[in-house]
């Protein structure tokens, strides 16, 4: 489809980020009685979805022990409550059950969540978790555990429905949406990007929003900037460290049927995250899978047809260069989950529930998983590079944050956002750096 010859906006990435975006800003344009017909337009390469937003498992939650991400997903979770039907969003809730090792930083997670008014509650002492776990699910049979955080908000969404909806509200605010259009390079004024190379013609530009999920690391290229950053340490050396690194996500699906995972009150139960470190035995032939701390989390999810979560993602050894992002998701030869993700994931949820015992077998055989694109300390960058290219790279956080599109919009039209000002980039010179937790994922 042929593009236009120019747009003051143009979003790249008709994932959850860029339709987000394109929607904020139209409809802000609009209330400000400055929008044009054609001012925003979004180009994707493939098409809506067909990225890492399209595959997202969709699981919503606060549970951070970073304060500026709590603060962040707390504004996105309401934007998900504010129209839970378009966005096909389940709030269901979520709990995060942890071992003794991570009990003081849930439990800090609990109070600052007081402080900002998320609704929580907070359980400790092994005893006392089991309790709890027992009276939502009888079968539950999962040791060592000293804290459960159950976050009464969030829950999960459909992850292509709700882009629908984004598409939808999109659309309807003005936005032209392009598919089936790659960006090849920017055409550049002095430092500033003055157009958007695209297969299908050049687009001239006031403003580009990047929001190219993994691809992210292609547009940095383009943007003439570096593979590696220096990073001022805690202790107060510099480091020259990866700007990017490609994690491997682990999920699959557990065929059962609908009401096979209900709580005892045959209510849908909240997404369960699980960390532990008591010894993880294979289900079917009791084999030790692992001894160190694990982690898993899951939900009955109707979209994908079973049970659905994953667990800790693996870091993709290889140079940079050498990874493969396109084809992306299922489409992928090298980074979807096998037989070890199967043994693992299903012994664990086997750990969890007696009801979960010899399901292996009911493991759904099809390509799941995905890259994700990960900064130098696993959390978000939104900073405008260039002078007039806002980069909008989640490090892999991103399907909860649809509230970010609004902000971003708002950044792009000339407010600061402080919900944004702890992810800028001159955080890593400047060591302004987001506390690290004892969980065994980089992403909490
Ligand atoms: C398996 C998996 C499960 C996940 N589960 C969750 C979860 O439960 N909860 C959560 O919060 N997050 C989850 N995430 C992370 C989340 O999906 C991403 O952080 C988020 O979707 C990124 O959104 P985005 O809009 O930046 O990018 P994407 O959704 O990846 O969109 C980028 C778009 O850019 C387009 N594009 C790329 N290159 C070009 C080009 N040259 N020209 C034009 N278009 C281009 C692509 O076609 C794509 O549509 C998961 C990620 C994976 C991989």
């Amino acid at each position: 489809m042929a593009v236009p010859t120019s747009a003051r906006y143009v979003v790249i990435g008709a994932g959850i980020h860029g339709l987000s975006t394109a929607w904020h800003l139209a409809s802000s344009l609009a209330a400000q009685g400055r929008f044009d017909a054609g001012d925003v337009v979004v180009v994707d390469k493939n098409g809506v979805g067909a990225g890492a937003s399209g595959i997202a498992c969709g699981v919503v939650r606060n549970n951070y022990f970073q304060p500026a991400m709590r603060e962040l997903m707390a504004h996105s979770v309401s934007v998900w409550e504010s129209d839970p039907k378009a966005f096909c969003y389940n709030p269901v809730g979520y709990m995060q059950i942890a071992p003794p090792v991570m009990a003081d930083d849930v439990s800090k997670i609990y109070e600052e969540q007081k402080a900002i008014g998320y609704e929580s509650v907070l359980v400790e002492g092994e005893d006392d978790c089991r309790s709890y776990m027992q009276a939502m699910f009888s079968d539950w049979q999962a040791g060592n555990i000293a804290v459960v955080l159950h976050e009464k908000r969030g829950g999960y969404a459909n992850n292509v429905g709700s882009l629908r909806g984004l598409e939808a509200k999109a659309r309807a605010a003005g936005v032209k949406i392009y598919t089936g259009t790659a960006v090849k390079s920017f055409a550049m004024d002095g430092n500033a990007v003055k157009a958007v190379e695209t297969e299908a013609g050049t687009i001239a530009c006031e403003q580009v929003v990047i929001a190219a999920g993994p691809w992210v690391r292609h547009f940095w290229q383009m943007l003439g900037l570096p593979d590696t950053v220096e990073v001022k340490g805690r202790d107060g050396n510099v480091y020259e460290r990866p700007m990017w690194t490609y994690w491997c996500l682990q999920e699959g699906t557990v065929e059962v049927p609908p009401d096979f995972f209900l709580t005892d009150a045959g209510e849908m139960p909240p997404v369960l995250h699980v960390d532990t470190d008591a010894p993880l035995y294979d289900d079917s032939d009791g084999s030790l899978v692992t001894d160190a701390l694990w982690g898993i989390y899951y939900k009955p999810d109707l979209y994908f047809g079973g049970v659905q979560g994953g667990a800790m993602p693996y870091v993709v050894d290889r140079p940079l260069d050498e990874v493969a992002v396109d084809p992306y998701g299922p489409a992928s030869p090298d980074f979807v989950v096998g037989d070890e993700f199967a043994r693992m994931w299903t012994s664990g949820l086997a750990h969890c529930h007696k009801r979960f015992e010899g399901k292996r077998a009911s493991f759904k055989k099809e390509a799941s998983g995905g890259l994700g694109c990960f900064t130098p300390d696993s959390f978000p960058v939104f900073d405008v590079f260039a002078e007039n290219a806002y980069v909008i790279a989640d490090s892999n956080h991103g399907y909860k944050m649809i509230g970010v599109g609004a902000l971003v919009a708002k950044e792009v039209l000339g407010q600061d956002q402080a919900l944004l000002e702890p992810f800028r980039f001159s955080r890593y010179a400047e060591g302004r750096l987001h506390p690290v937790s004892h969980s065994p994922y980089p992403w909490s």
